[in-house]
């Protein structure tokens, strides 16, 4: 987004300049790539690097773990700039932004501190684990095991539909120590290495999101030091999950950076194409939806940004990350399939638009569901009694 449009509260001369910094950069470095990694499934590792070089990569982390100390405006604004040239590879900021939040809020310093370090330098990819294959919704009722067995930690089960499962160097899991009923008060977070012996990992063929993928996770008695451990015992849903505000407002701001390409693309496109002897854009049915769109486009994406404004100023933004995680999704695909209709045919054939639709369709599900969503608003507003589930 350039101009005046690019202009408002939430936003300062320098994060502006950020901005512009990292637009350039995904525009000559990651743009390039994007309708390719799509065909390869494989994340640039030199590209990761440079980002990391050019301090794009979780740059609201301490100083004391290699990052810049910025706030989440600052991740905001980079990470819609590299979403925009291609939502896979944002992924690395996505990724970076809240495992990193996770460890060094959670983790022990001599253990978490050299995976930070790598982390904010694009040395290294870190994925989430949560999701189990009983359903992801009712995300405490897991079922992996994780037994304490002297100074280790030993898993057993399987996650699945994880992000980057087969391209992760490390991942934070989450599994159950308390017993079977324990609920959210039994889950225990851990940080495993993907080397580690008896981890073993699938790719799913995925409709979108193709160069980060999906895949699972299996878990054969898995040995990790007990000083891996992320929070308590017993607590990591309850302390960790809180992470997830975050990642959430990132998604809207993610997947609204591609509408909002998407529909800068098909404005120009509609006033060059002409049919009935006008361009289309003098056609209603063709200028409103867009204005339409990009009405609403600019709606959500200031929502996100009000809730990184918020979560740097440590006020409660849960409400609105939810907000932003149901809202962005949805209306970015809405938006990117009207953009791909008035492409006509051309809009259906392999190229950018008809990746974009299925890049941002993904979100519609993970990181959870609209529905999900939309409890966590009522939750707020109503309160958790009057809302239970
Ligand atoms: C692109 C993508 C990336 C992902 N990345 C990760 C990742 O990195 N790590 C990870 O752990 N997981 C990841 N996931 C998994 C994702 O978080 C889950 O798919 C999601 O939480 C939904 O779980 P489910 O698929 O098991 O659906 P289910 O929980 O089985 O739900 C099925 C349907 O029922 C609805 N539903 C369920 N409960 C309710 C309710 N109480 N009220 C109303 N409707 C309800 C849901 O909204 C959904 O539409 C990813 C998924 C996708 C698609």
């Amino acid at each position: 987004m350039s101009g005046a449009s690019s202009m408002n509260p939430y936003l300062d001369d320098d994060l502006r300049a950020l901005a512009e910094h990292a637009g350039r950069y995904a525009e000559e470095r990651v743009a390039p790539g994007f309708l390719e990694r799509d065909r390869t499934r494989v994340l640039d590792r030199a590209l990761m690097r440079e980002m990391g070089e050019l301090g794009f990569i979780a740059p609201e982390l301490p100083e004391a773990f290699g990052g810049q100390g910025l706030g989440s405006l600052a991740a905001g604004v980079i990470h819609e700039a590299i979403a925009r040239a291609d939502l896979s590879l944002s992924y690395v900021n996505l990724l970076a932004s809240l495992n990193g939040q996770i460890l060094s809020a959670h983790g022990r310093p001599e253990v978490v501190g050299p995976w930070m370090r790598r982390l904010v330098r694009g040395e290294t990819l870190l994925a989430i684990a949560l999701t189990e294959p009983r359903g992801g919704s009712d995300a405490a009722n897991l079922a992996l095991r994780i037994e304490r067995v002297g100074d280790e930690y030993v898993i057993d089960g399987e996650k699945t539909s994880i992000s980057a499962a087969d391209q992760a160097d490390a991942v934070v899991v989450f599994g159950r120590t308390g017993a079977p009923q324990s609920g959210a008060h039994g889950v225990t977070a851990l940080l495993v290495p993907c080397d580690a012996p008896g981890l073993t990992r699938s790719r799913f063929d995925c409709h979108g999101q193709r160069a980060i993928g999906r895949g699972s996770l299996f878990f054969d008695g898995v040995r990790v030091p007990v000083d891996h451990r992320l929070g308590e015992e017993d607590k990591g849903f309850v302390q960790v999950m809180q992470g997830f505000d975050f990642s959430r407002a990132l998604i809207g701001l993610q997947v609204l950076a591609v509408a909002q390409v998407a529909l800068e693309e098909t404005w120009a496109w509609v006033v060059q194409r002409e049919a009935f002897g006008q361009p289309l854009s003098a056609f209603q049915g063709v200028s409103h939806p867009l204005a339409d769109f990009d009405t609403q486009v600019q709606g959500a994406r200031l929502l996100c940004l009000q809730a990184l404004w918020l979560k740097d100023r440590g006020l409660p933004h849960s409400a609105e990350a939810a907000m932003c995680k149901w809202w962005g999704p949805k209306l970015a695909y809405d938006a990117v399939h009207q953009c791909l209709l008035l492409h006509g045919h051309g809009g259906y054939d392999r190229g950018l638009m008809e990746q974009r639709l299925r890049d941002v369709l993904g979100f519609q599900i993970g990181d959870g569901t609209a529905q999900i969503m939309k409890t966590i608003v009522a939750r707020a507003r109503a309160g958790r009694k009057a809302v239970p589930a």
